[in-house]
This record gives C-alpha cells, structure tokens and sequence, in this order.
C-alpha cells in the first residue's frame, strides 16, 4: 500500500462529498443567539456517520447553552489509531453556520443542496462543511484500504465558531484539556485562498477599541461655551492612528498582505441630529492588528498615553473600552508539520504554497496560545458568508488528499 493508493482512493468519494453536503445543508446550523437552534440536529446526522466508520473512539462534549433548544452546544471528537497511539493529527472544523441572511439574494434555498457542475450550493457548503468532509474522507481512505496511519488521526468538530467558540474550542481547552496530548498537532480548513497556494501560520494580536470623548454640548454659534467633542475625537483619532503606526513600526515578512502593524479608524457612531448643535459626546473605534513581536499590554500603555494628552490638550474626558482583545502565539514556520502540509499540497495541487501570517480572527489563535502547532489551510473560492455560497467538489477532494497525505506521514 503506498500514498497512491490513498489518493486514488479519495478519487472515487465523489457521491460522499455530495452526501455529506446534501444532508448538512439541511440542517440549519445557526446560532442561537443570531436566532438559531443550534447544531445539535447536524451533529446527530454526522454521529450517524461516524459510527457507521471505523473509529476507535468517538465521544461529544456538550456545553451547556440555555439560549439553545436542546440545552446544549455539541462537539464530537472521533478518533482512528495509528501505530503510534502517543501523538495525535487533529482536524479541527466547525458544524456552525451563519444565518442566509437576505433571501432575495440567494438563487436557491440556502437549507437545500443545489449541486451545478462542481459546486454545490448551500449555507455552511463552503465554511466549513468543506472542512468536516475532508476530515472525514482523509481518514476513510485509511480505513477503506485497511492502514493505520504512523499517528493517531481525530477528528473535532466544534459548535460556535462563528460566534467566539465559547461554547465550542475555548470551552473544551478550558475545561476539557486533557482531550489533547503536549505533543498533537492540528490543522484547521478554515481560511485559504482560489489556488491553495496559502498555509497561514500565525496571526497579529487583535485590539478592538471603542473611545467616548465626553465635552459639553452648545449652540453652534457659541463654540466657546462648550467644549466640542466631535473636533476632540477628530485630534485623538490622527494623534492615536499616527502615533501607534510611528511606535509600533516593525515589519515581518510573514505577514500578508500587511507586513506591519495595522491601527485604523473604523466606526464612528451618529452624534447630533442638526449642523447646528455642538457635540457633547463623540464615539468612535479602532480596529487594530498588532505583530507578535509587540504585546497588547504595550500597545494599551501607549493608547492611554495619548489619550491623557489629548484629554489635557481639549479638557474632554475619554472612555476606553476593549470590546475585543485577543492575543496569539505563532507556530513556527520550520515546525515539522508545516513541512509536511507544504509537501503535500505541492504534491497535489502542483504549486509551491507560502506560508504565510495573517491579520487575525481565525479559531487557530487559541490553539496556538495554549502551545499546540497549528495550521489554517484550505482551497476555497471564499464564498463563505455570502449569498449563493458554494463548495468545489473538486477542491473537496483535493484537500481531503492533502490531508491524508499529512496523516500518512505525520509521525
Ligand atoms: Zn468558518
């Protein structure tokens, strides 16, 4: 038996890609608090699945959500074997979905497979069913040709991605910590790029800041007495965009398509209604993506530095709040696995990948921070959270085969 015969294995999954999608997209996996049940139904459908399979050992973790119809949130772990039963190649992919949205956008119904050609169409087909079905055929042409992989090989598919993975990964490194070995390893389907050619192996620290600058509200003809926030926020707005990027310079390659810090001014919230009122209250926010080489800690020391100075400076008051922080360690590029994951995908897909860092926000930071090695890779045509999302079967069947040439070599 060799790597061929997996890959020509996988070949023939074609039928399971569409069986899996059909019967995903049809269980709207959204979260409750965005006015869903939850994915308790999809997470029945696919233990039916798995048990039908020959994993050693499957188990769910339910986390308790009152907000959901069934009480709780399901992640399902499913473990096969390997020789070496000390260290484990995890696949990590979520059941959880965004809601339609607007459903005059959409060509079919988002809750029913519409399979054209290669794509199959539906929400969540693409993010991140994607990813449990090449998790789950990976392994199958393990277990249909009869091989133990060198490694363990598991499978874990969250609840709550979208939401935080509160009720989902967070929880389960929390509460459940011994569900890993020091020495696992996981790879996440969930971001990637149209050629494949994207191994994301880090990402920027996260700072969301949301500033009110309280001064005192007066006719606009009379500007001397009151104290305009608006005209305040505006100088804290350039102080603060200009000085981080001038404190916090450093590039790293790594990085793209922003190989620097990034700090900008995004929301700013409606003040008064008429021209001719002068703002006592002025809101607005920076979304922030900080390189790992400086920490959050420094990065908020400097924002209240300038700050006090504009607070001084315009005799207004200044609120900071942090509605989003979130820090993340880096897998290091030279780390076996991420070796083996650029082989393989040049195996398959006939392209040298880069492995690159991103701006942040993938569920692989967790992992990450708790020192496991990580990587975000996937093919898709990133039509994830949209209208009329799809899934290439093809790309389906390709990563399927990029992971099964991981876990063939994983030792
Ligand atoms: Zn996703």
């Amino acid at each position: 038996m060799t790597e061929k015969d997996l890959l020509k294995k996988i070949d023939t999954y074609k039928q399971d890609v569409i069986d899996l999608q059909t019967n995903m997209i049809a269980c709207p996996a959204v979260s409750p608090t965005q006015g869903g049940k939850g994915e308790a139904q999809k997470a029945a459908y696919l233990m039916s699945v798995l048990k039908k399979m020959k994993f050693d050992e499957i188990k769910t973790i339910n986390v308790k959500d009152p907000q959901a119809p069934a009480g709780y949130r399901p992640n399902i772990i499913a473990t096969y074997y390997g020789q070496d039963r000390s260290k484990t190649l995890w696949v990590m992919a979520h059941m959880d979905v965004v809601p339609a949205g607007n459903l005059s956008d959409w060509k079919t119904d988002p809750f029913k497979a519409v399979i054209k050609g290669d794509k199959i169409y539906g929400r969540g087909s693409e993010d991140n069913h994607q990813g449990i079905v090449c998790g789950i055929l990976a392994v199958k042409a393990f277990m249909d040709l009869g091989l133990r992989p060198p490694c363990n090989y598991a499978l874990l598919l969250n609840a709550d991605e979208e939401i935080g993975s509160e009720f989902g990964i967070i929880e389960i490194l929390k509460k459940y910590p011994k569900t890993f070995g020091k020495n696992d390893v996981f790879i996440v389907p969930d971001g990637g790029v149209a050629d494949g050619s994207m191994i994301e192996v880090a990402e920027k620290n996260v700072i969301w800041f949301e500033f009110t600058v309280q001064g005192k509200t007066t006719h606009g003809s009379t500007p001397k007495a009151g104290i305009n926030a608006h005209h305040a926020g505006a100088r804290l707005i350039v102080a603060l965009v200009d000085g981080l990027h001038k404190k916090f310079n450093k590039k790293n390659a790594l990085f793209a398509p922003e190989s620097a810090s990034t700090f900008a001014a995004t929301k700013h919230e409606a003040n008064v209604p008429n021209i001719n009122t002068i703002p006592g209250t002025d809101v607005f926010c920076l979304d922030c993506r900080i390189l790992p080489c400086y920490t959050n800690k420094e990065v908020l020391a400097e924002v209240q530095r300038i700050v006090k100075k504009i607070e001084k400076q315009c005799k207004v008051k200044v609120t900071i709040k942090t509605p989003h922080i979130d820090a993340s360690k880096p897998t290091d590029k030279n780390e076996p696995m991420v070796k083996l994951m650029a082989k393989a995908v040049k195996e398959v897909y006939k392209i040298t990948p880069k492995v690159v860092g991103v701006g942040g926000g993938t569920v692989a930071a967790a992992l990450r921070n708790e020192g496991y090695p990580a990587v975000v890779y996937a093919k898709l045509d990133e039509t994830m959270h949209q209208p009329n999302e799809y899934v290439s079967i093809k790309n389906t069947l390709g990563d399927s085969k990029i992971f099964a040439l991981v876990a063939y070599q994983f030792k």
